[in-house]
């Protein structure tokens, strides 16, 4: 397994690809559901690639960014047994040149659910998801539905810009709970994992999105969002400081 830092490492390294190139984006503090991406993308190509940084400017909040999880010793140990070939690990000066003078915006369902709270997400994911796309130069790229409006948003950019690359959308990987494995989790206490899994089960309930809502405040969370489109419902809402999301469609 390459793990590649600079760019030029990378175009060193991808003298390698063969066939059929596979790639993963991911943020790190790699789980199950990460794994699953790397899996399918391991069945369906020849190469296989991942990268790992945490994006900044897809956050909206310091300290968000501050205490995301880290675990890349860890995460490059999993990658390597489960046959990555390619690992690229930039940090913010290779990725950004430009500093973030340039960036892709769109302008109608990023401003809504994820994006109406937290501005300018959508912007930061679909710079840096076109940055690695172009520089990893793969046929196929690999994203959770867990992140729907994410994958939605990125479909749509592919399409608007003609990008030669096929979006494979993996289903959510959840705990046997029903709590969408996130590298958040890891943050929340025992407490706050428990009641973490009410957010799938209300996600599922035949009530109203105005009643889930008040379900959850219920309950102790700090509520962003319930909302159903096109009959898949999106929640968004913090327990503990941490912001959980998810979304199903509705049976
Ligand atoms: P992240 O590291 O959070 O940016 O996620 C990297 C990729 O993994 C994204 O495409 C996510 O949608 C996907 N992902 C994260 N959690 C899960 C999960 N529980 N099940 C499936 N995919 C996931």
């Amino acid at each position: 397994m390459k793990i590649c830092k600079s760019l030029e490492d990378l175009r060193q390294a991808k003298k390698l690809i063969h066939g059929k190139h596979g790639f993963v984006p991911t943020m790190g503090a790699l789980h199950a559901g990460h794994f699953s991406l790397v899996k399918k993308a391991r069945e369906e190509n020849d190469f296989v690639s991942v990268s790992i940084f945490v994006n900044p400017t897809q956050f909206n909040q310091a300290s968000d960014l501050e205490n995301y999880p880290s675990s890349l010793e860890e995460d490059l140990a999993a990658l390597k047994d489960l046959g990555v070939d390619l690992v690229f690990l930039p940090d913010f000066s290779t990725l950004y040149p430009d500093e973030y003078r340039f960036k892709i915006s769109e302008n109608d369902f990023s401003k809504k659910l994820c994006g109406h709270h937290r501005p300018g997400h959508f912007d930061g994911v679909l710079t840096v998801v076109i940055k690695l796309f172009h520089l990893m130069g793969a046929e196929r790229a690999y994203f959770g539905e867990k992140d729907f409006q994410q994958l939605s948003l990125i479909r749509g950019m592919v399409e608007a810009f003609f990008m030669p690359i096929e979006i494979i959308a993996v289903p959510t990987v959840r705990e046997t709970t029903g709590l969408a494995l996130s590298s958040r989790n890891s943050r929340l206490s025992p407490e706050a994992r428990d009641k973490a899994s009410l957010l799938y089960e209300k996600l599922r309930s035949k009530s109203s999105d105005q009643q889930v809502l008040a379900d959850l405040q219920k309950a102790g969370f700090d509520v962003d969002y319930v909302e159903t489109i096109e009959n898949r419902r999106f929640v968004a809402a913090s327990i503990e400081g941490v912001r959980l999301i998810d979304n199903e469609v509705l049976p």
